[in-house]
This record gives structure tokens, C-alpha cells and sequence, in this order.
């Protein structure tokens, strides 16, 4: 199915309007990265670094971490990796570390909450990235955020290791680009000034519709019942992609909903122009991308928001089938 897209790995996702959407990959292992040159994506939007920890049987040591990065940057080739900081807890629970009896995990004790609690861990992997870097550019990205001072905790965290790198005498990044995951909808009613401050923001859209629409994505009964084209979560999306617009934060997604080309279209319509995805969903995205207007699909959505459905999957869809 690859080769199918393969005359497209080098053309840019450019709309027939002209917008180009920018399409990354996500990863989490080694084994993903060859995949970088082949699914023709910009750079690796989303690296789990999450995957690295649950593949082991024992915390690694902070070489280990930065040698490990070390690989993952130099299998990127320059291309912009952006290395999301631990995210255990919830469905991801480390095998070598206490489990935390919770009556709601997706709710409790996980991701940066940990992180900034137990600093520990995040010390150590933000230490082991500065060294990956080796005096090349770096990015950094704080999952969960649901307000604004656990960014600015969790940046002062990677101050704090900046400056012990110096003092040990490391060199530091040639460049340093912070960024928070928007994973719960409280986030996108942040303070402007949060907005100002963030370097990036990229939207998981997998945790983001499970607290959007109160619906555990883990269980079966409940987790495709409100779709991802409902008016409700385009609208909300909306909002998030006008108040990135007012303060100039660049704005990704990188759920998995990004991968498909329906969706993708969507988000792109909606102001999304970064969507990053599981490499071979690139293919597929970009083809359809290449086909549409998005002026023409937006005015699509908003005629479906207009008449009230529920949803524009249906309106979108009958619209797809009208291209040529
Ligand atoms: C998300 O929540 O959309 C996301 C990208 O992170 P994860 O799937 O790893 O929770
Ligand atoms: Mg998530």
C-alpha cells in the first residue's frame, strides 16, 4: 500500500486552494525512525518516550537514556524530533514501579502530574535529552497539561537541568523549543498569557475526546460513540486554533485521529496546517489533502454546523464522493 503513495513521498500536502498542511510522524522506538525517509514525513511530530520505559524490565539510567536519544536524533537527520516527556500512568504503567490503586486512573495520578510531583524520573530524562542534543537544536514537550503553572512548573524543571548540564560542564542545546500537549479541554480556556508563553501546542486528540465527550477511550462500549466530526469538537477545535492564531503559538495534533484522511481534511479545514500521524498513514492523508479545496470543505462543515447535525461526517463524506 506504500508504494501506491510512494510518488507522493516528496511532494508537500498542498490543497488545491494552496494551503499546504505539514505532516510529521509520530514514534516511540528505534525501530520506528527508518520509517522517517520513507513515509516521506517533515519530522517526528510525537516520540513517545513513554515506549522506551514500558519495553524494560528496570528504570534505565540516565546514559542509557541519553545514548538511546543520542540514536533516535541521529537516525533523524536534522529533522525536528519532538521528545514528549514521560507519560505513565493511566493505561501505561511501568512494571518496575509501585502501582497506584486509583478508582479513575485515566483521571488520577499520571503524565506531568508525576512528573512534577516525583521529579525525579523527569530530571533525569530531561538531563539525558540536553545531552542528546550535544550542542544541536532540541524540543521538548509536556504532556497533560491541564493548566497553565503545571507548563510553567515543568519548564522550570528543564531550566533547573540546563543549568546543571552547564555546571558539569555539558554544552547546551543550540536551541531550546518548549511545548504542552492540550489533552484536557481546560486547557484551551487557559489565560491568554499561557498562550504567549507556550512555544508550541500540540493537541492529543486520543485523551482530548475521551475527556471532551466523558468517554473512556479503552472501553469498547463507550469509545466510538461520539464521533470526532460531532459539531460540538470541531467547534471547540475552533476556538483552540483562533486563540493559537491571536497570540502566534504554533498549533498541532497529533492523535490518532490525524492519520485518518477524513478527520485530517477536517482538522485542516478547521486552521489545523500540522497534523502528525503513524507513518503510513501519511500516504493517504496527503493523497486525499492534494485533492480537495479546503475553503470548499470548510464551507462544507459550516453548512452542516449551520443546519444543526450532529455531526459533518455525512455532509463531508457526500461531498468527498463529488470530487472528480
Ligand atoms: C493523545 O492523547 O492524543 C496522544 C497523542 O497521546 P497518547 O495517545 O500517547 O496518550
Ligand atoms: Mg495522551
Amino acid at each position: 500500500a506504500q508504494e501506491r503513495y510512494a510518488s507522493l513521498r516528496e511532494k508537500p500536502a498542498k490543497a488545491r486552494c494552496g494551503s499546504v498542511v505539514a505532516l510529521h510522524m509520530n514514534a516511540g522506538l528505534m525501530a520506528d525512525l527508518p520509517s522517517l525517509d520513507g513515509s516521506g514525513a517533515e519530522g517526528v511530530g510525537l516520540f513517545r518516550t513513554e515506549l522506551q520505559f514500558l519495553v524494560r524490565n528496570q528504570m534505565p539510567t540516565r546514559t542509557e537514556l541519553a545514548n538511546l536519544y543520542k540514536r533516535v536524533l541521529a537516525a533523524a537527520k536534522g529533522k525536528r524530533v519532538v521528545f514528549r516527556t514521560l507519560d505513565i500512568g493511566s493505561d501505561k504503567v511501568l512494571p518496575y514501579m509501585k502501582r497506584q490503586d486509583e478508582p479513575n486512573p485515566a483521571l488520577g495520578w499520571r503524565a506531568i502530574r508525576v512528573g512534577l510531583d516525583k521529579p525525579g524520573v523527569l530530571r533525569m530524562q530531561l538531563q539525558a535529552l540536553i545531552r542528546a542534543a550535544d550542542g544541536g537544536p532540541l524540543t521538548v514537550m509536556f504532556p497533560f497539561i491541564a493548566q497553565y503553572e503545571e507548563y510553567t512548573a515543568a519548564k522550570a524543571e528543564l531550566d533547573k537541568a540546563l543549568e546543571r548540564e552547564t555546571i558539569l560542564g555539558h554544552p547546551l542545546p543550540s536551541t531550546v523549543e518548549v511545548g504542552a500537549m492540550l489533552e484536557t479541554p481546560s486547557l484551551g480556556f487557559a489565560p491568554t498569557k499561557f498562550f504567549q508563553e507556550v512555544e508550541f501546542l500540540s493537541i492529543g486528540g486520543n485523551d482530548l475526546k475521551q475527556f471532551f465527550f466523558a468517554a473512556d477511550r479503552e472501553n469498547e462500549r463507550v469509545r466510538r460513540r461520539y464521533d470526532t466530526l460531532n459539531v460540538s469538537f470541531l467547534s471547540y477545535l475552533e476556538m483552540v486554533v483562533e486563540r493559537c492564531k491571536e497570540t502566534g503559538t504554533p498549533l498541532s495534533f497529533c492523535g490518532e485521529d490525524a492519520g485518518r484522511p477524513v478527520e485530517a481534511v477536517c482538522f485542516a479545514a478547521m486552521g489545523l496546517r500540522t497534523l502528525s500521524m503513524r507513518p503510513a498513514s501519511i500516504g493517504p492523508v496527503k493523497h486525499l489533502i492534494c485533492r480537495v479545496d479546503l475553503d470548499e470543505a470548510r464551507a462544507v462543515i459550516d453548512a452542516a454546523r449551520d443546519r444543526g447535525e450532529m455531526s459533518v461526517r455525512r455532509a463531508v463524506s457526500d461531498w468527498l464522493r463529488t470530487l472528480p
